[in-house]
């Protein structure tokens, strides 16, 4: 069993309490980590010594801190391969999608932030030659950055880069669930010599841990990315304290196919919306609307498809690994039980995998189709989170602008069409932050 520390004040220290919980592998099922059941004594120790370490941080020269950043940035890549079995061990990804995505991207959030801070400009407001209004961009203090575990490492660096690059120091908590790679990250903060209580990582809980540093008088920022639910508590505790507040939250995202879209492409991308990652991404395409004249057709590529991924050990080149918990597969179920409820017929997978020998209770899902919903029942309008996705038709641009913009939800969308006036009319019409034409 691995025992996972906290990393504060430059060192790795157990939670004060001494309590741990236990975390299992979705690979195996078996729990093999504890995880420091850490409380508001750790985040105290945490918030002093980030305050501390605040008063050097935020005096070094920009360039200082590219430096550091830039060392952080190698010593990942140095160590990738633990990196990306940590990584696939927690979440249940397969290893050659830790290694082509969530690895070398942590490393590159480190270069990104570093360098875009050597080169940041503002802008100036002249007045008539009267005065000039200019805007300086001073660090504020503590960030205290809350991740999901759905890409770990990536996410959790993508909060930590921007903040340590303006001149800000960091409590970072990653989810509970996978904590692994953050672990491994405070033993590459000490290979890169990142002065003491820059970056602090509190593990634990989130309605502990998360919530403590949500309401910490002493963190003025809060970065959240994960679901709506928990964004929508964490702003109401911070927005009354006038926190700067920045979140990422969940995605119930349409991928669109109009009748004159590449057949090929369209087919390919749709199943890569859907099934990367298990489902698990916050951009997946879980709503696939396909136009009528085509819809047959697409159906049968898009399920044959389907059928030829290769669900298994993620050590191996499969398409799906295992959902990331036993908890979270269930919720799974649960939902593709209310599909059936509400009237959807299972047109592929909807079963548990079974695997042999050490996976044998891993928790793997086969990929699944289901037809037959209305755009607005709860299926189609609540976030699943897993492979799972919901195929329908429509006749007309108005009918499926409608039905895409029918969710609370505003992350992302893809339009796969030929005509560029469509792309640009639906694109407007789409309500969401980003919306992708013919990519996914
Ligand atoms: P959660 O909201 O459950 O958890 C996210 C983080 O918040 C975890 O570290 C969690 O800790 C912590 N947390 C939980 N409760 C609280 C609380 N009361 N106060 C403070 N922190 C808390 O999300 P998931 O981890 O389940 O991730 C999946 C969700 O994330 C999906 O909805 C997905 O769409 C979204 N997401 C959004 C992205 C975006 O960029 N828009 C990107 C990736 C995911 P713990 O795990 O220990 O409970």
């Amino acid at each position: 069993m691995i025992k996972i520390k906290n990393f504060i004040n430059g060192k790795i220290v157990s939670p004060i309490s001494g309590n741990y919980f236990e975390n299992s592998s979705p690979v195996t099922g078996h729990n093999y980590s504890k995880v420091p059941d850490s409380d508001k004594s750790d985040v105290e120790y945490a918030v002093s010594s980030a305050k501390k370490a605040f008063l050097l941080w935020s005096k070094l020269s920009k360039k200082e801190r590219y430096n550091y950043m830039m060392r952080l940035a190698d010593e990942i890549e140095n160590h990738s391969k633990e990196l990306i079995e940590a990584e696939s061990k927690d979440n249940g990804k397969p290893e050659w999608l830790a290694k082509s995505v969530d690895i070398p991207r942590s490393s590159e959030n480190f270069r990104f932030f570093a360098t875009a801070s050597l080169h940041f400009s503002s802008e100036i407001h002249e007045m008539d030659g009267q005065a000039i209004n200019y805007t300086l961009r001073q660090p504020i203090g503590v960030v205290g950055c809350i991740s999901p575990w759905n890409l770990p490492l990536y996410l959790l660096t993508w909060k930590i880069a921007p903040a340590l690059a303006a001149g800000n120091t960091v409590i970072a908590k990653p989810s509970e669930i996978t904590p692994m790679t953050a672990f491994l990250l405070s033993k590459i903060c000490k290979k890169a010599r990142l002065p003491k209580g820059v970056l602090n990582i509190v593990h634990g809980y989130g309605h502990k841990v998360g919530e403590i540093i949500s309401y910490h008088q002493d963190i003025p920022v809060i970065s959240f990315t994960g679901g709506t639910s928990t964004g929508s508590k964490i702003a109401s505790i911070a927005s009354p304290m006038f926190k700067k507040l920045s979140l990422e939250l969940g995605g119930k995202n349409p991928n669109i196919i109009f009748e004159d879209a590449d057949f090929k492409s369209a087919v390919n991308m749709s199943i890569k919306a859907a099934f990367s990652n298990q489902g698990q991404i916050c951009l997946c395409g879980s709503r696939l609307f396909v136009q009528d004249s085509i819809y047959n057709k697409f159906k049968e590529s898009f399920v044959k498809k389907t059928k030829l991924l290769k669900v298994g050990d993620p050590k191996k080149k499969v398409d799906l690994g295992a959902i990331v918990s036993k908890e979270h597969m269930e919720k799974i179920f649960n939902y593709i039980q209310l599909a059936k409820s509400e009237g959807g017929k299972i047109i592929c997978g909807g079963k548990r995998i079974i695997l042999n020998g050490k996976l044998k209770s891993g928790y793997y899902l086969e990929p699944t189709i289901i037809e037959g919903l209305n755009y607005n029942c709860k299926t189609n309008q609540e976030e699943i989170f897993g492979p799972v996705v919901s195929i329908m038709s429509f006749s007309s641009e108005s009918e499926v602008i409608n039905m895409a913009n029918s969710t609370d939800y505003g992350l992302s969308t893809s339009i796969f069409t030929q005509n560029v006036s469509r792309a640009h009319r639906v694109s407007a019409g789409i309500e969401s932050g980003i919306v992708w034409v013919n990519t996914y």
